[in-house]
């Protein structure tokens, strides 16, 4: 008799760890978890039988509680586990009530001593169980749709129990057993189905991921790339895996870019490091280049290490960019360089000791001829003209629009002014050739020489101007050269350093603080340090005109470190007097950024005041790492790891910028204050929104320079711009002023009037 209990209990049991072993596998399918706890219920209930029939007094009542305890926990699983079969999952407060319920009709029986009663009851609760769940899952095509009729026919055996006594308990048993490895096998392959369904799933939903992403992605082993979505070879032009080869790839790269690439692949692979990102300029299949951005990380493919890169495309977005740069830049109707164009190349001329010529040109009665022939005659005319210039004086001048009628020459190759008259003359003897018409015209020319007439660009195109002006009161092409204001020779440089040297040594330079602040909120976020000089009887001098002289006599570096420690040490008078500091911007001269030991300088200054790097950035202009990119690069890194944050100056100015963007460790980019002028025409804002959206992609902050209204600031602000400094905000402020700034932490309502110190 004791055979088919030990027989009974021994398969239950097995089949209970099966649905429970299966359920830690794969969580998902509940059902497993609560069937399986009912078959280890129902496994113990035949030993629980056993005991009640061999024993007497406290064991037998034990083993009769055991028997209702597990009887309750029989149904109450069951029902929650079929529940969980059929997708509909019954909630906690759901849960509780079918116990509650349950307890209550169980404890009848229980009350009464009767086993073959609660046996009764838990056997129809079995059927209708199972005939619910036949009702649900018939339908289903897997084999769970058996599950429903199994359990009925096990809950009728139970019930028979009821009815025929005892004496039938072994055969029933032994039907039961039969029954329930049945059902086991059923559930487990229901749960290996759902498993097997749930992990494809998984695999389309990440499939579809991979395909539709806009991002390559590729995964490699070493270099061998093994998958790639369309994407990527979307990016490459290429057609397929196949056509893909290492050598390909890497023939355009520069041998260090690719060593230091194999480097950060090697490392990752090996994972020395959990990922690494770099940017390239890589080409596609057909020839056309890639800015891309890349990061690796270390995975698991077919259960090897592999290296997982995605890569995201910025060209069409850097393309766009240098196309509305270039527009920025450009005169529409000619397509020549515009006056900004212009004012900055002079500015950029004229910090070099080369001297050159600018030939102003107007042309004579131009409005005379427009209302005389139209303006679309007009405008053909100026196209002509502008051809004929740029055709004509390509090796000896760079030729801009200034305006309306007006253009530029500003000589090249050391050719001199008056050699660019005389062929301009050559060039209007014969007449401009338009489509339906030809035109003779004259033109009036004024001559300024650099740096005879004037030492930086504003004062050039003044006495051009003024020359151009004479020109027009003689009739026919004519040209006058500007007077010349004073004559700089070896000597005059000998001068300038001899001041600057003297105004070094006796601390005659000072700093305005012009505040930054916060485009969206106005609160200040910091300065920028001004350098003035106040040269004893000159008055003060302009620093455009003192910084070019101290970097043409080479004593940059001493002014530039005399700068930096003035800064610290107001630093140091804000700090003990308690205020809230605010990091405080330093320009670096071009110069400075490229001395070897400039990084070193600073870190020694810093500690010599005790400044912390966080309250000093430092500003670079283009141009600064234009000449030596691999120095740029290595000093920026040494800056950064010192802890001190860099700002591309004067952004927007060079082409060449774009790509500094990102390669340097910058953190900060400035708008250029020629690109911020214009604003709010749509045009200048597509500008600075497309800046913004590089910069942003890039993780860099964005400041707007320049800003002397309210729309500019409002439009800055709208076009992304975090920061915005300009006299919109606060001219350069004396140290006192800016203290008062500090304490504020915005513009300070008592100084609002924005008093300049300059
Ligand atoms: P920057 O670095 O581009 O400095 C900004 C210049 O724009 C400053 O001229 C500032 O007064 C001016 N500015 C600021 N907001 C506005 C505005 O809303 N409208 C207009 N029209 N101008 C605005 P600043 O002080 O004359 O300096 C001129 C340049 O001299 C600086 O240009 C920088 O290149 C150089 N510089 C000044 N101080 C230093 C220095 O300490 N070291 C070095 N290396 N260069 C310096
Ligand atoms: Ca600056
Ligand atoms: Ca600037």
């Amino acid at each position: 008799m004791i055979y088919p209990f030990i027989f009974s209990s021994l398969t239950t049991l097995i089949f209970g760890a099966a649905l429970l072993a299966q359920w830690r596998r794969y969580p998902g399918a509940r059902f497993t978890r609560d069937i399986g706890l009912v078959y280890l219920a129902l496994a113990i209930t035949p030993v629980l039988f056993y005991l009640r029939e061999q024993s007497t007094g406290a064991v037998q009542l034990g083993a009769l509680l055991g028997i209702f305890a597990s009887g309750l926990a029989y149904v109450s699983l069951l029902i929650m586990g079929m529940a969980q079969l059929a997708d509909r999952p019954l909630s906690r407060a759901h849960s509780l009530a079918v116990v509650g319920v349950l307890g209550v009709l169980m404890a009848y029986p229980l009350w009464q001593g009767d086993v073959s009663l609660a046996g009764a009851i838990a056997g129809s609760i079995t059927v209708v169980v199972g005939l619910l769940a036949w009702r649900w899952l018939w339908s289903s095509q897997r084999s769970e749709r058996w599950a429903g009729a199994l359990l009925s026919a096990m809950g009728l055996i139970q019930c028979t129990q009821f009815l025929l006594g005892t004496e039938w308990v072994a055969a029933q048993m032994t039907a039961n057993t039969l029954l329930r490895v049945v059902l086991g096998l059923v559930l487990l392959q229901t749960a290996l189905q759902r498993a097997i369904a749930e992990a494809q799933r998984l695999r389309q939903q990440h499939e579809h991921l991979t395909q539709n992403a806009h991002q390559g992605i590729a995964i490699a082993y070493a270099q061998e790339i093994i998958y790639c979505n369309p994407a990527f070879l979307k990016i490459f032009g290429l057609r397929s895996l196949a056509e893909f080869s290492p050598e390909w790839m890497n023939a355009g790269i520069a041998s260090d870019e690719l060593a230091a690439v194999l480097g950060l692949r090697q490392q990752v692979l090996d994972g020395l490091l959990p990922e690494a990102r770099w940017d390239g300029q890589r080409r596609r299949r057909d020839g056309a280049l890639l800015r891309l951005r890349f990061a690796i990380w270390r995975t698991e493919w077919n259960g090897r290490a592999a290296l997982q890169t995605v890569i995201t495309d910025d060209t069409a977005q850097h393309d766009t960019l240098a196309a509305m740069l270039h527009q920025a830049s450009h005169d529409e109707l000619t397509g020549l360089p515009n006056r900004g164009a212009l004012l900055r190349r002079l500015r950029e001329r004229c910090q070099t000791p080369e001297s050159f010529g600018l030939v102003l040109l107007d042309i004579d009665r131009f409005k005379l001829f427009n209302d005389a022939h139209g303006h679309s005659l007009g405008d053909e005319v100026l196209k002509t003209l502008a051809a004929t210039l740029q055709r004509g004086l390509a090796d000896t001048a760079e030729v801009s629009r200034l305006g309306s009628d007006g253009f530029a020459l500003q000589g090249s190759n050391g050719a001199p002014a008056s050699e660019l008259a005389q062929r301009v003359r050559e060039l209007l003897a014969r007449p401009l050739i338009l489509q339906t018409h030809e035109f003779f015209i004259d033109v009036s020319m004024g001559i300024a020489l650099f740096p005879q007439t004037g030492g930086d660009a504003e004062s050039l195109l003044r006495a051009a101007n003024a020359a151009m002006h004479q020109a027009k009161k003689v009739a026919g092409t004519s040209v006058v050269v500007a007077e010349q204001r004073f004559v700089q020779g070896s000597g005059e440089v000998l001068e300038q350093e001899q001041a600057l040297r003297s105004g070094i040594s006796r601390r005659e330079f000072s700093l305005a603080y012009q505040p930054k602040v916060d485009a969206a909120s106005g609160a200040l976020l910091g300065f920028e340090a001004l350098a003035r000089w106040h040269q004893p009887g000159v008055g003060p001098v302009n620093p455009v005109q003192f910084i070019g002289a101290a970097e043409r006599t080479g004593l940059i570096g001493a002014l530039g470190m005399l700068l930096l420690s003035q800064v610290c040490e107001q630093v140091v008078v804000w700090r003990d007097a308690g205020v809230q500091l605010v990091p405080v911007a330093v320009n670096v001269s071009p110069l400075q950024m490229l001395d070897p030991g400039f990084p070193q300088q600073v870190d020694s200054m810093l500690k010599r005041y005790g400044v912390a790097a966080q309250w000093i950035t430092l500003e670079v202009t283009e141009t600064a790492a234009l000449d030596n990119m691999a120095l740029a690069q290595a000093q920026l890194l040494q800056l950064r790891d010192l802890g001190l944050k860099v700002a591309l100056d004067d952004f927007g100015t060079g082409f060449s910028s774009l790509d500094m963007l990102r390669t340097l460790p910058l953190s900060v980019v400035k708008i250029d204050r020629s690109l911020i002028d214009p604003m709010p025409a749509p045009e200048a804002v597509a500008v600075v929104q497309a800046i913004c959206q590089l910069a942003t992609a890039l993780k860099l902050r964005v400041v707007a320079e320049g800003v002397e209204t309210q729309e500019q600031a409002w439009a800055a602000h709208q076009a992304g711009c975090h920061e915005i400094q300009g006299y919109f905000y606060a001219r350069p402020l004396t140290p006192e002023m800016a203290g008062q700034w500090l304490r504020a932490g915005a513009c300070p309502k008592a100084s609002a009037t924005l008093v300049a110190t300059t």
